[in-house]
């Protein structure tokens, strides 16, 4: 099913028109459909049933506490990467039991909020976080469960920025490396090494470097528990690529494919960590167009009322992002024009030279597959309160997280 369908020359999520919610609640809005969170939540648990599994929601994709509430109810768990994530995944009712911790620079403090919450294994990024958790889980008498994240030193094919597992990424413990560390960790009172941990990056379009982390972490697990060091949990990360534009993603049944065998045949559980798939083309960005500026050069610009504070995955990654009128103007001209937000930087752009309806001021465009890295990215840059979050659940929507005003601007200051 298609959760984002144009009905004659409207533009809907689910059955509402997107017109009547920017009518309603104001541009810039970001729009999400509960249905499709739901249906790809549901891929991946109907792919990976032959096998024990625990989907754990990338929450930096999207920490809205409703979208988390709804992963929640669906059976998933979340991964993190902080302790404000691990706040908001207690506050949404995500059982703390499987919630993994992943990022390089854990702090004392927040390693001591894990503990304290019981978290299913926190994923080990170096030497020296591993002496900390262990001093840190001695000091409040309990075992800290642990998966070391390993580097194995492959190339996912992503964007420089977000390819992690090449020896050259700060991500992760070379394999010779950490083998040591499991014997350290085996031998530590305090901690409990339970896992085997790799991300390569996001997003990702093929299989074959989920192919190469596998027999990378078969062959390490195979080795440790000839060590005694009994893993359990193999966590393979996330980074599950979609279709911005004409990618041709691999789908959950064909991952599962290359997973279910190796899972089974090390006889352990496997954790995902998609963030991504799972909201990316859930939501939408609603902008209206401020102004149309036709320069003397022969330029077309169509100024938006949302900015890179908005949506910064263009100009920070050369995103592709779709851009619809949510009413498709009659007539049927197309014209090519930039589309670009009111920031004071040229960067400022959500698409360059892109052929689309002629639209004219006032008109509200969607910007696709804005679900996640949308507004978790988003911040307050030329005082720019925070748009409002939406979602939507069938024949109803509910505002989610309120439009940021000018007094919240400055609270704190
Ligand atoms: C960002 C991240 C993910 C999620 O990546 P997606 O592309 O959103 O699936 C998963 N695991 C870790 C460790 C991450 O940093």
């Amino acid at each position: 099913m298609v959760y984002f369908n144009r009905n004659n020359s409207e533009l809907f999520c689910e059955d509402i028109s997107l017109a009547a919610i920017a009518r309603s609640v104001g541009t810039p809005a970001y729009i999400y459909s509960a249905g499709s969170i739901r249906a790809n939540i549901g891929l991946f648990a109907k792919a990976f049933s032959a096998v024990p599994n625990t989907i754990c929601f990338s929450i930096k994709s999207n920490s809205n506490l409703s979208v988390l509430r709804l992963v929640a109810q669906c059976g998933a768990g979340a991964d993190i990467v902080s302790g404000g994530e691990l706040f908001r995944a207690l506050k949404a009712g995500l059982d703390p039991k499987k919630i993994c911790y992943s990022g390089v620079g854990k702090t004392a403090d927040e390693i001591r909020f894990a503990l304290r919450s019981g978290i299913l294994m926190i994923n080990v990024e170096s030497q020296a976080e591993l002496e900390l958790i262990a001093a840190l889980a001695r000091e409040s008498g309990t075992v800290a469960p642990v998966a070391l994240r390993i580097n194995p030193d492959i190339d996912a094919h992503t964007h420089e920025f977000t390819t992690t597992a090449k020896k050259e990424n700060k991500f992760g413990i070379t394999l010779e490396l950490a083998v040591n560390l499991y014997k350290q960790a085996r031998d530590d009172d305090f901690l409990d090494p339970i896992g085997l941990d790799v991300h390569l990056g996001s997003p990702i379009l093929t299989l074959d470097p989920y192919a190469r982390a596998f027999d990378v972490c078969a062959k390490l697990i195979g080795e440790l528990r000839a060590l005694n060091i009994a893993i359990k949990v193999l966590d393979i990360g996330g980074g599950f690529g979609i279709r911005y534009n004409d990618e041709t993603p691999f789908t959950p049944e064909q991952f599962a494919g290359l997973a279910v065998p190796f899972v089974k045949s090390l006889n352990c559980a496997l954790i995902i960590e998609p963030g991504r798939f799972i909201v990316g083309n859930a939501g939408v960005l609603l902008t209206s167009i401020t102004y149309c500026k036709q320069t003397p050069h022969g330029k077309l610009f169509y100024i938006c009322d949302a900015g890179m504070n908005d949506l910064i995955r263009p100009p920070l990654y050369g995103s592709y992002h779709g851009i619809e009128p949510v009413i498709l103007p009659a007539g049927g001209r197309r014209l090519v024009a930039d589309v670009v937000g009111p920031i004071c930087e040229s960067s400022d752009f959500f698409a360059k030279d892109r052929s689309l309806p002629e639209c004219k001021a006032g008109d509200v465009l969607a910007v696709m597959s804005a679900g996640a890295y949308g507004f978790s990215m988003s911040g307050n840059y030329n005082s720019r309160p925070r748009a409002v979050e939406v979602l939507v659940d069938g024949g109803n929507f509910s505002v989610i997280r309120k439009r940021e005003t000018y007094e919240d601007l400055i609270r704190g200051e």
